[in-house]
């Protein structure tokens, strides 16, 4: 282990004070169970994400958290314990945007949680889910305007389908029901959209994540990947000639096409070109298809514009949102409709019949509002651009270095890819020894960090990544 475990690595908190607070800053919060009591009892009880029972891998106890850094305790193979503070470069999985702990969000959840940190939503209603409403419909493209609160990304992914659907249904009632509603979605290769049935049904069937369950969730359409962000004209007119010929032959079965607008997240951080977003709009107004567009990860500011779609000049019918949107706080996400679907789906089936029973919580509706809010007030370009501008200035290292196939930036997040899979164990232990935090899947490292990081906490993210590529060489 790196000496500099013990002290905070590099600063964070652009103009914020204290920017790098550490043990020295802060006393540790007190804790009776040590780090091997911990683990212990975490492999008895607990079930990690995307994890087996039987092998579990490695867990890092976190022990405190402040601006962009993480103070992390672990057992390496050898029982030995190690400590330290590390720049989260994962920003809890895209969502922690302005750092750890951030005053403004914590002061907005303590007032709530004294107030109303929770009631149901069916009935009935309250200032903070009213505000927000307010807020996502005037900050969502074009005319986007009527807001479905959801628990999680996965679930407002589903609330989006069953939407769509009801949708079709209402529109052929509308037509005097001569046709059959048409109950099939259509999605892009590399997609990912989350974990529930539905989600995965739109998530790409090979490379996702649920290979086994084919079968037993609906088959969907699939359009190939559409081009890399900066293809020739000439390839994205090509894939937008197949995508409408393969759109138009399922014309009588399906009712909407779903992407990640610009940037595919979990499914392989593909930045695809906004052309093809654009030409997709074209395809599906022609064809009475709608289009869902999944901001979960692309949205507030990620991308390097608000929205991804932005990008593209894109309003789609529906848009869902989600991650990063409490600032990282707690879980909440929301679809978008407009109001031709809102209307259209009442006017001819009635109720949406979907309502998680923590739909509008307040707290998590306090947290968003608090998490925008700082966006817009400390002008949340400024840290993208400094974020992307840091990344970019680091893309040097890695051209031609051997085993990288490629180093990517698009708006605040890196990509760096391997031609083989990544040993993640590995990775993760080399991160740690340099003061970062990744999360590395199949050939990839990357990084999504808060917008709070300074230039220094990107050089730190860059050099771990580095001497990850250093390490992955066949020897
Ligand atoms: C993470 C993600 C989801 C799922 O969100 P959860 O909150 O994990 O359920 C859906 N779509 C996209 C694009 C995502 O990145």
């Amino acid at each position: 282990m790196s000496a500099d475990l013990d002290r905070p690595a590099g600063t964070s908190g652009v103009g914020r004070a204290p920017a790098v607070p550490g043990p020295a800053h802060r006393p540790v919060p007190a804790r009776s169970r040590s780090v091997g009591d911990l683990v212990h009892s975490d492999r008895q009880h607990l079930w990690h994400p995307y994890a087996s029972t039987t092998t579990p891998a490695t867990v890092h106890v976190v022990r405190d958290a402040e601006g962009a850094q993480l103070n992390l305790e672990w057992l390496d193979a050898d029982g030995a314990t190690h400590r330290g503070w590390v720049v989260d470069a994962m920003a809890s999985w895209w969502c922690m945007l302005h750092g750890y702990r951030h005053p403004v969000i914590v002061e907005a959840l303590e007032r709530q949680a004294a107030e109303l940190p929770h009631v149901m939503f069916g009935g009935l209603t309250h200032e903070p889910a009213i505000r927000l409403g307010e807020l996502l419909a005037q900050l969502a493209p074009g005319d986007l305007n009527r807001v479905f609160l959801a628990d999680s990304g996965s679930v407002s992914v589903e609330v989006a389908l069953k939407m769509a659907r009801q949708y079709d249904i209402a529109l052929s009632r509308k037509q005097g029901g001569r046709r059959s509603p048409r109950t099939r979605i259509a999605a892009l290769r590399g997609a990912y959209h989350g974990d529930t049935l539905g989600a995965m049904s739109v998530s790409d069937p090979d490379t996702g994540m649920h290979a086994m369950y084919a079968g037993a969730i609906p088959p969907q359409v699939f359009l190939p990947r559409p081009p890399v962000w900066d293809a020739l004209p000439d390839e994205v007119t090509a894939w937008v000639d197949d995508a409408t010929g393969r759109l138009r032959a399922v014309r009588d079965e399906v009712c909407a096409v779903i992407v990640e607008p610009v940037l595919q997240g979990a499914g392989g951080m593909y930045a695809w070109s906004p052309r093809a977003l654009t030409a997709l709009r074209e395809v599906t107004h022609e064809l009475g298809m709608l289009l869902i567009a999944d901001e979960i990860a692309t949205g507030f500011g990620r991308t390097g514009e608000m929205w991804g779609c932005d990008h593209a000049g894109v309003v789609p019918d529906i848009m869902t949102v989600g991650k990063s949107m409490t600032g990282g706080s707690l879980t909440q996400a929301a679809v978008i409709a407009t109001e031709d679907v809102a209307h259209t789906v009442s006017e001819y089936t009635g109720a949406l019949m979907h309502g998680p029973t923590f739909m509008g919580n307040p707290l998590a509706c306090a947290a968003s509002l608090a998490s925008i809010g700082l966006l817009r007030d400390d002008g949340w370009l400024h840290g993208v651009a400094t974020v992307h501008d840091a990344f970019v200035e680091q893309a040097a290292r890695f051209a031609g270095a051997p085993g990288v196939r490629d180093f990517r930036v698009c708006g605040a997040s890196a990509t760096l890819e391997f031609f083989r899979n990544v040993d993640i164990a590995l990775a993760t232990r080399i991160g740690l020894e340099h003061g970062v935090w990744f999360r590395p899947f199949g050939r990839m490292v990357y990084s999504l960090p808060p917008y709070i990081c300074s230039r220094d906490d990107i050089a730190r993210i860059c050099s771990a990544m580095s001497a990850i590529a250093e390490q992955m060489l066949p020897r």
